[in-house]
């Protein structure tokens, strides 16, 4: 199929749409009018035919199986539609017995002017009709010629019909490929738009500013508006890929600068190898290697060949250990930390990683709480889900963090996450093992008043 552009196509399609309200709609209508009005004037002369039969016949019995000349001309003479006819009444042994003459110009009022009718040369011109009379036996026969209509009234009413209807059409052709111009043209800007947008994106430019106009078509304004969001989309993954790397360049230069610096020191003798300077160093490999293994956890979940062991298991039975496990940590902070647990609430989960989730959420809410402030957990079902709630009331996100707290590297409060020894992976991580459980984590959260993490995980 020929590629031809949206103004092209609207062009051709209004032309056509012209055509045929313009031409092939009236041209149609004309011709079944016509059609049906000759099968109405044949109906009707036939039942005129009909009722001619009929009151011969009658009369012919009336009369005692004579016809009476007088008696038929009564009949026949007074009807206007036997005009232009010539109507012969011929009796069982063929002898004419009434003659009703054409009134045409061609014969006088009797039509006994010696020339033969029709006119030879008019033959085509006339209907031979023959009608047999009588109800068990021909009593007689009707020889009717009828004139054809010329048609003359026809033509010039087509004529005049057609004139019309070209002139019509070409009004409806001018308006419609103007119509269709107008309309084109306001489809086709926004998608040539859309389309130039999308180019930019391709090769890599993800300029932020909106630069599209609405036009007013609802799906066309959706299509802009999602190829807006495309490219927002793609610069905020963009901006998070560059810092991701920065900060995994970072997160991996700190340890390791501070351990060789160490140990270079110790090396030229200018430090001594103190059991604390080794320790130090210790501390910031295993940083380093813990490091390494959150990136390397979080690509493995994050991979598609990722290995659950899920068993079924009574969620507040696998919660309780965990926060108790954690309650002493909290005291050592300062922070009040409480939990509610509804009972026979199971789900399918890999205890392991699921150990991990909680966790990291239990860990955020206490590095992220002050002193003297709560951390509450919630363990309920709702709609056939357990839903699991860490609410604290500690610095809380901002609005524009909030969306990207489960990035990979992302840290909300720089300075002081990395104070705390956060590296930003952790709510990565959790996200990506309960989205492989089937589950959804999401947080909400005021700054300066606190958050609440919420897992829905579907109950077995
Ligand atoms: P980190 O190891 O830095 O805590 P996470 O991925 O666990 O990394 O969290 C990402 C960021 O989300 C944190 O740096 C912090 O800014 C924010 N955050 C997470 N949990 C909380 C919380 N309970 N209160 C306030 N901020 C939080």
């Amino acid at each position: 199929m020929r590629n031809r552009s949206l103004r092209c196509h609207f062009l051709l399609l209004y032309l056509l749409v012209a055509l045929m309200a313009g031409i092939v709609v009236p041209a149609l209508g004309t011709w079944f009018s016509m059609k049906a009005f000759r099968a109405y004037q044949l109906q009707r002369r036939n039942d005129d035919f009909d009722n001619l039969k009929e009151a011969l016949t009658a009369l012919y019995e009336e009369e005692g199986g004579i016809w009476k000349h007088r008696r038929v001309m009564d009949i026949l003479h007074p009807a206007p539609q036997w005009m232009g006819m010539k109507i012969t009444l011929l009796d069982s042994n063929n002898r004419a017995v009434f003659t009703l003459p054409d009134p045409g110009p061609q014969m006088n009022r009797k039509g006994h002017n010696g020339r033969p009718f029709p006119p030879d040369d008019k033959k085509e011109d006339y209907e031979h009709i023959i009608i047999h009379l009588g109800r068990e036996r021909i009593i007689g026969t009707l020889d009717i010629y009828q004139h054809i209509p010329s048609g003359r009234f026809e033509h010039s009413f087509l004529a005049y019909l057609t004139k019309y209807t070209l002139i019509g059409a070409v009004i409806t052709i001018i308006i419609a490929l103007w119509l269709g111009y107008i309309v084109a043209g306001r489809l086709s800007r926004p998608v040539i738009t859309a389309i130039e947008r999308t180019k930019q994106i391709a090769h890599g430019d993800y300029s932020t500013e909106e630069t599209l106009t609405a036009s007013g078509i609802r799906e066309l304004d959706a299509l802009t508006r999602g190829v807006g969001d495309l490219g927002r989309s793609l610069a905020g993954q963009e901006k998070l890929r560059r810092r991701l790397m920065t900060d995994v360049a970072h997160e991996l230069r700190t340890p390791l600068t501070v351990a060789i610096t160490q140990i270079e020191a110790i090396a030229d003798g200018i430090l001594e190898p103190t059991p604390e300077r080794l320790a130090l160093c210790v501390s910031e490999m295993q940083r380093l290697g813990g490091l390494i293994e959150n990136v390397e956890s979080l690509s493995r979940l994050e991979g598609e060949n990722i290995t659950l062991h899920p068993e079924v298991t009574d969620m507040k039975e696998f919660l309780a250990p965990v926060l108790e496990s954690f309650a002493p940590l909290f005291e050592k902070s300062g922070i009040n930390f409480s939990w509610t647990l509804s009972e026979k609430i199971s789900c399918s989960i890999d205890r392991d990683q699921f150990r991990h989730v909680i966790d990291n959420l239990l860990s955020n809410a206490m590095r992220y709480t002050n002193s003297g402030g709560n951390v509450i957990v919630r363990l309920s079902g709702h709609e056939h889900n357990a839903v699991i709630e860490v609410s604290d009331t500690g610095i809380g996100i901002s609005e524009k963090d909030l969306p990207n707290i489960f990035e990979r590297f992302y840290r909300a409060d720089e300075s002081r996450a990395r104070v705390t020894g956060g590296s930003g992976v952790g709510l990565a991580i959790a996200k990506a093992a309960v989205d492989a459980h089937g589950g959804k984590i999401s947080a909400a959260s005021v700054k300066g008043k606190g958050s609440c993490f919420k897992i829905v995980l579907p109950e077995v």
